[in-house]
């Protein structure tokens, strides 16, 4: 007799979900569902990095990534260059990273165009928009999941992708789910979209030469500008030092706030044209980046979290989305592994073993990556300082993916023969 698919729940169709979602759905003996809580599954928020690496481990995940990035209208970031922002310095070189002749360069691309080419190989009978979780319930047989809209499902297990504030990590780390929730980690950073001519206008043609990033350091903030959607489309950054969150999470941008924000910053090349820019927007929004700044465990029984469910990081680092997509290639390779559920435990244990620490050091990398950024580091804005403490930031990120598998792997393999 025919063995019956392992049946999985993906709560959350975000970049960690939706990806998942297409390496999960090629395997033959596992059927997926995707549930998102949006009447459309859809991203907000402007551009995404991808790095190297990253750009690998989603290789891993979808079948053609690169035709994907592509219709994504990626754009390669030729080099990121980075500028004194504020004070005297301002308008010098700092360092250009990157290399504009790289084979594999840094892309960049927009969130929503980037969703819509994962969800895109994805048949639509196992895509639940309109499908807010509200509860999860372990039984006998596998594990109960509850939505808002009063329906409910049963499946083997549960990958909850839903986010900084998951209530699938609610399940997960039970009583401890409060003390281990997300909280500010002292920056708040505002974004907008504009046209790439206008973004000329504003800053100037020199900074456009080129498809360059450019993040401009200064007192207290970081300003950020890069170009996308095939060059038509810039998005510019202003990120901040946050002594006092405010309790939403968001607040409303006034000139005002950002001109004390940026107070060294105005009499230099970059600050003003960036406001100007942001304002124009149609009700410009402050937002504080929150992370998680520990978390005991990703797993409990049959439920996992992965993504900003299991590892919600600042963005200083770009690595983010990444971080989610090696997320789903390690379950992805544990579970391809399995052909029952009852190993599924075991995998989700493994999983927590081995992404955890690396989730982790993502995330306390970036926070002071970030501070670095700002000049609040020992390197103050000094850039030969700057220079040596950003050098050895990134490194550790890249990873011998085939490797990585294989230590997974291995110890699935020792934990299901004990
Ligand atoms: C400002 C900023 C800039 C960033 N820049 C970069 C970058 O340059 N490079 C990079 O790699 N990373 C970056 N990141 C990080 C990256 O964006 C995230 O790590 C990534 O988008 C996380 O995806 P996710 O799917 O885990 O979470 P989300 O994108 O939050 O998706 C979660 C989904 O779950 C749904 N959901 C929530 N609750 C429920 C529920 N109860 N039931 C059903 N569905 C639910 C939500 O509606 C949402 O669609 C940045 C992050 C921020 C905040």
């Amino acid at each position: 007799m025919e063995r019956r698919r392992i049946r999985i729940g993906i709560i959350g169709g975000g970049l960690a979900g939706a990806s998942i979602a297409n390496s999960l759905s090629r395997l033959p003996h596992i059927a997926i569902d995707v549930f998102e809580a949006a009447p459309e599954f859809s991203e907000r928020g402007a551009a995404v990095g991808l790095s190297p690496n990253s750009q690998l481990a989603l290789q891993e995940l979808l079948e053609d990534s690169r035709e994907a990035l592509k219709k994504a209208k990626s754009v390669p970031i030729a080099s990121t260059r980075l500028m004194v922002g504020s004070g005297p310095n301002a308008g010098n070189l700092l360092m250009d990273l990157g290399d504009a002749a790289k084979e594999d360069p840094e892309l960049i691309v927009h969130r929503a165009s980037l969703l819509r080419e994962l969800l895109a190989p994805l048949p639509e009978s196992i895509l639940h928009p309109n499908k807010k979780m509200t509860s999860i319930v372990s039984t006998d047989t596998g594990v109960k999941v509850f939505f808002a809209d009063g329906t409910e499902y049963e499946f083997d297990a549960v990958i909850g992708a839903d986010g900084v504030f998951s209530i699938v990590r609610d399940y997960v780390l039970s009583d401890k789910s409060k003390q281990y929730s997300a909280s500010p980690a002292g920056f708040w950073d505002c974004r907008v979209l504009v046209p790439f001519e206008k973004a000329k206008k504003a800053l100037g043609e020199d900074l456009f030469k080129l498809d360059r990033q450019y993040g401009w350091l200064g007192e207290g903030a970081f300003i950020m500008h890069d170009v996308l959607e095939n060059g038509t489309l810039v998005q510019c950054v202003i990120s901040g030092v946050e002594d006092e969150p405010p309790s939403d999470r968001k607040h409303t941008l006034t000139r005002d706030f950002l001109n004390k924000a940026l107070a060294n910053w105005l009499s230099g090349p970059i600050a003003s044209g960036v406001i100007d820019l942001v304002m124009e927007q149609d009700d410009p929004r402050g937002y504080s980046q929150w992370e998680h700044k520990a978390t005991p465990t990703y797993a409990r029984g049959r439920v996992c979290i992965m993504g900003d469910a299991a590892h919600a990081s600042t963005p200083w680092q770009g690595a983010g989305s990444g971080q989610a997509f090696e997320d789903g290639m390690i379950l992805s390779a544990l579970l391809s592994h399995i052909s029952s559920p009852g190993d599924i435990e075991a995998v989700f244990k493994v999983y927590d073993a081995i992404r955890r620490p690396r989730g982790q050091r993502v995330i306390d990398s970036s926070r002071g990556t970030g501070e670095i950024m700002c000049g609040k580091s020992d390197a103050g804005l000094d850039p030969g300082k700057i220079m040596q403490a950003l050098a050895p930031r990134w490194g550790f990120l890249e990873l011998d993916f085939k490797s990585y598998v294989q230590e997974a792997v291995h110890k699935l393999d020792e934990s299901l023969s004990a």
